[in-house]
């Protein structure tokens, strides 16, 4: 690991002053993300910037929703009662992510902030234009599983590998800041982006920008998240979605899909939307609506099997957000049962 320079911040304010005119400064929460890519020597920043212990861990009513501590662990938002009861698919995409002890220290924060798991990006012999613009993208020809199916290019073709990112981008969260020049709130579907040429940068926060919460609107409806990994637990979404529907009635009155696994961000899927809404729930607009949602994915040599995995995995959680089947299972434990769907294919 590569010498740094380490402070403790004392307020929100003094952090973003103490990284925002170092270039190679870095904040650090849990650092469960941030210390293991400068021991294998992927981020050598000159200074980290501890904000660990800034008094941003609560979780409080805000207009009819709930303020979400960037401080607060991935454990306490999972367990807390109000997310499991209104935001169940929060909970869900948290619980379904690493393990408990992992969950203790991490942030949520850090968590939409984790850079990707590709592993040419986190082995600094492999060409990655997103750890050394320039250099190319080794996962392009390369044993390119993991990658993405929507959005990719030329330069990256790296997935995004937030669960709680998902959950996040169907229930209108939107992302407080504070940085050098001042606070600014970003809708979640806008905090990350594409790779096009620039895929070094993750997402659209300016350097010194810090979270201080993320804040959940009012939600009534049903919302639900699923993922497949190679292991049941403590591993990365090939695929994973997140569901969700306000109801009026017997009639779905606006569905939110996003798809996790696929993309450089969390990918939502409007043309499913659309179809959706306005519509009684069934199996069969469900599968219309898993279809669509699959239709534009570009696939890479070794990463097509993503697109029945999805679609299948799609119609599961849509079946189970809506109560047309019973849930199969506590969160976390989708892949023995989606597995299993993809026989169909
Ligand atoms: C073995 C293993 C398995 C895992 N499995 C999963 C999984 O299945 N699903 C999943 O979603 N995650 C998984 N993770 C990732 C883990 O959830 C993240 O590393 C963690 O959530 C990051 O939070 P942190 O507080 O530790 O962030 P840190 O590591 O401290 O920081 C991560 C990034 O966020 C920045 N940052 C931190 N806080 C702020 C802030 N308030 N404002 C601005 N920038 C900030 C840092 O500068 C850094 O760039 C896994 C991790 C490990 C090690």
């Amino acid at each position: 690991m590569h010498p740094f320079n380490y402070q403790r911040a004392t307020s929100p304010a003094q952090a973003v002053a103490a990284v925002a005119p170092a270039p190679s400064a870095a904040f650090v929460a849990g650092g469960t993300s941030q210390l293991d890519l400068m021991k294998e020597e992927v981020l050598r920043p000159s200074l980290l910037v501890d904000v660990a212990a800034l008094p941003l861990k609560t979780i409080g009513a805000l207009a009819g929703g709930l303020q979400l501590g960037a401080g607060v662990s991935n454990t306490a938002a999972a367990m807390h009662p109000e997310v499991l009861t209104r935001y169940p698919v929060v909970s869900e995409a948290l619980l379904a992510g690493a393990s408990t002890q992992i969950r203790n220290m991490a942030s949520l924060g850090g968590n939409p902030l984790q850079r990707t798991r590709c592993p040419y990006f986190r082995d600094p012999a492999q060409a990655c234009n997103k750890r050394e613009p320039g250099t190319g993208c080794a996962a392009l020809k390369g044993i390119n599983k993991v990658h993405a199916i929507f959005g990719a290019s030329a330069a990256c073709v790296a997935t995004h590998p937030s669960d709680l990112a998902v959950a996040l981008a169907v229930l209108d969260a939107q992302v407080q800041v504070v940085g050098p020049a001042g606070s600014r709130t970003i809708a979640f579907p806008d905090l990350h982006r594409l790779p096009g040429d620039t895929p070094q940068q993750d997402t659209t926060l300016a350097h010194g920008e810090l979270i201080t919460s993320i804040d959940l609107p009012a939600f009534t409806g049903r919302s639900h998240y699923l993922k497949v990994r190679e292991r049941a637990s403590y591993a990365f979404a090939l695929v994973s979605c997140a569901v969700a529907l306000d109801m009026d009635g017997k009639k779905i009155k606006r569905a939110r899909v996003a798809l996790g696994g696929v993309a450089h961000k969390p990918w939502r899927v409007p043309a499913a939307e659309a179809m959706l809404a306005g519509k009684k729930p069934s199996e069969k607009l469900f599968r219309a609506a898993a279809e669509v949602a699959f239709a534009d994915a570009k696939p890479l040599e070794h990463n097509a099997y993503k697109i029945p995995m999805g679609r299948n995995l799609l119609l599961r959680a849509l079946l189970e957000t809506s109560g047309l089947q019973p849930l199969q299972g506590p969160a976390g434990t989708a892949f023995a049962a989606s597995v299993g769907g993809m026989g169909g294919e």
